[in-house]
């Protein structure tokens, strides 16, 4: 048996394309756009890749895009500065600081800065909150594309076993709730777990979030399985060059699962899309209007 592969880059370029309209709507019909600031602290080639990615895809779909570069040696008062700026101008409403922050600016000091009706990262411990009661809040970005590429296969996934793998805030924790709020039922795996290879292989949906390059091997996957690779990792070839690849043996769990994402093409393009998606919810909400239907 070989998988249908999941197509997270045409998924991603739908969603984006419905984000496009609703936001040519949102400018007929109320006169503003959606306006989302990226904030950059210092200069890490891979942060400085997603930023300017994050600002191209919002001027794409007709958003209001500003980027925002801060020195790697800015102290924490001056990045709260930025948000805190940030937070009060009513042209913005989405806020992202770039992660990982150098190490004098606190992590949790930004979030905890940040308003949470401009969280479209999702990370803020209000959203955060807001998700593990089922109620109505930004979701983090990667697990809500996730979630939408798990639907898109399977409508109802009430009462199957999900596993995930990995328990980071960004990614894991998120993901095993919102499939618990869909009334899967959720094992949450990590590096402390039992015999994880058997753990994966009762899975009927199986989400790989680790950072370890073919970590989840053919074998470890239930026959018909939904796996979901969220693994981002570069390797090195032979030649000199790099490869990406992600946490799932690809060539061998294609073999078993009914349906699996490919690195790259499957989750990534998913998360940018999803990031757009909240800041246009977001800027909704802040105006009072109604979010545009289909997106
Ligand atoms: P983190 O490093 O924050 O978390 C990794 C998790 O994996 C931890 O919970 C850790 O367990 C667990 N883990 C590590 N080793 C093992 C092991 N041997 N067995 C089982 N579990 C293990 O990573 P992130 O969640 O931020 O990212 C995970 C991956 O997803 C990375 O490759 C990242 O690049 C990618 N990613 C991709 C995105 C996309 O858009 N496609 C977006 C975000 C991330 P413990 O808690 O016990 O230490």
């Amino acid at each position: 048996m070989s998988a249908s592969l999941i197509d997270g880059k045409a998924f991603a370029a739908g969603l984006r394309g419905r984000l496009g309209a609703a936001t040519a709507q949102l400018k007929a019909a109320h006169g503003f756009v959606p306006g989302l600031a990226v904030v950059l602290v210092g200069h890490d080639p891979a942060s400085e890749v997603y930023v300017r990615n994050k600002g191209i895809a919002a001027r794409e779909v007709g958003f209001h895009a500003l980027e925002f570069k801060l020195p790697a040696d800015a102290s924490e008062d001056q990045v709260l500065a930025r948000v805190a700026a940030l937070n009060n101008d009513r042209d913005v409403h989405g806020i992202l600081v770039q992660f990982p922050v150098p190490k004098q600016v606190r992590q949790e000091a930004i979030l905890d800065a940040l308003n949470p009706a401009k969280d479209v990262d999702g990370l803020t411990a209000t959203n955060a909150g807001l998700l593990v009661a089922g109620r109505d809040g930004l979701v983090s970005c990667t697990p809500q594309g996730c979630m939408m590429l798990i639907a898109d296969q399977r409508a109802d996934i009430s009462g199957l076993h999900a596993v995930v793998v990995g328990r980071s805030i960004l990614v894991g924790k998120p993901m095993a709730t919102l499939l618990t709020n869909a009334n899967a039922t959720v094992t949450l795996a990590h590096s402390r777990t039992r015999d994880l290879a058997a753990v994966c292989r009762s899975a009927d949906i199986l989400v790989a979030a680790v950072g370890r390059p073919d970590m989840v091997r053919g074998d470890w996957v239930k026959p018909g399985a939904i796996v979901i690779d969220v693994g981002m990792n570069r390797i090195a070839l032979p030649d000199g060059k790099t490869k990406l690849v992600g946490d799932v043996a690809f060539g061998e769990a294609k073999e078993i699962a009914a349906a699996i994402t490919p690195v790259p093409g499957g989750v990534g393009p998913m998360t940018i899309a999803c990031l757009l998606r909240n800041t246009l919810i977001a800027a909704c909400r802040q105006r009072g209007v109604a979010v545009p239907a289909g997106i």
